[in-house]
């Protein structure tokens, strides 16, 4: 594995590449749920690029960029014995310069549930992905369902500016107990890990509601609160695959979004129905 932190050692390694390029973008402290979106880049592709890079435009004032998890030793061993041919590692200098364009993700997408509390979140994402992109060159570009709201974004971003790419969507990795994973996962006290469960035992709640046979969305949305009611819920919010208000539920096109406040740490779960 080549480990390249320039712009001009990754093009120079990128070059040396032959046949199809999976990438795998984060911020890394690296886990389970990182891991498995490398091997099935690795699996699907001749190569596979892995870049850990916290991007500070995607931070709002306060958040945690300055504290946020650093793992480099144990990034680089779980890339390498997972198989991936190029790590980047860059810094923010040269990421970024003084003067250039921006971009902004449409505001009726972006602006709304994860947007709301971090309004401006998505453009610093989407920017950085872009960037990483055109650096990384790659066939196929590979993406947590964990953050659906990016996910959909991305996917959006690719279609209309024309990014030769595909982008694939890859299941949520959980612990044993069903708590999705999450480099924030550290910031847990043992106490708010328990508290933590909520989270995903609210989907649990919503998915017995739908077999059982309920499609009201406001319905299963009042459910999913009584089990969240602890926590400092931010947001539960059931959508079709486009992100737009629905209704009723639609088997095959919904999604069900909760994020929640457990002591100072903000964690997002969704499930896909
Ligand atoms: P991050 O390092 O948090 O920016 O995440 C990098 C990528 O890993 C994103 O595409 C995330 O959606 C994905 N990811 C994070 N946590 C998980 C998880 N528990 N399961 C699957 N993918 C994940």
């Amino acid at each position: 594995m080549k480990i390249v932190k320039t712009i001009e050692e990754l093009s120079q390694a990128r070059r040396e590449l032959n046949g199809s390029v999976g990438f795998v973008p984060t911020m890394g402290a690296l886990h389970n749920g990182h891991l498995s979106l490398m091997q099935k880049s690795i699996a699907e592709n001749d190569h596979t690029i892995v870049s850990v890079f916290v991007n500070p435009t995607q931070f709002l004032e306060g958040e945690d960029f300055h504290t946020y998890p650093q793992r480099t030793q144990a990034d680089i061993k779980i890339c390498e014995l997972a198989g991936v041919s190029i790590l980047f590692m860059p810094t923010v200098e040269m990421m970024y310069s003084k003067m250039e364009p921006t971009i902004l993700a449409p505001s009726s997408k972006a602006y709304v549930l994860e947007g709301l509390a971090r309004p401006g979140h998505f453009d610093g994402v989407l920017r950085v992905v872009l960037k990483l992109f055109n650096l990384t060159k790659p066939t196929r570009a590979y993406f947590g369902k964990k953050d659906a709201q990016q996910l959909y974004l991305l996917q959006n971003m690719v279609a209309s500016l024309f990014v030769d790419l595909e982008i694939v969507p890859c299941e949520i990795v959980r612990e044993d107990d069903g708590l999705a994973l999450s480099s924030r996962n550290v910031y847990l006290s043992p106490q708010e890990r328990k508290d933590a469960l909520l989270l995903c035992e609210s989907l649990k709640v919503a998915t017995h509601a739908i077999i059982a046979g309920e499609r009201d969305i406001a319905k299963i949305k009042t459910e999913m609160l009584q089990t969240l009611k602890p926590l400092h819920v931010e947001y539960v919010e059931i959508l079709n695959r486009d992100f737009d208000t629905i209704s009723t539920i639609e088997i095959g096109n919904s999604i069900i979004l909760v994020c929640a406040k457990v002591g100072t740490t903000r964690l997002i779960d969704n499930l896909w129905i």
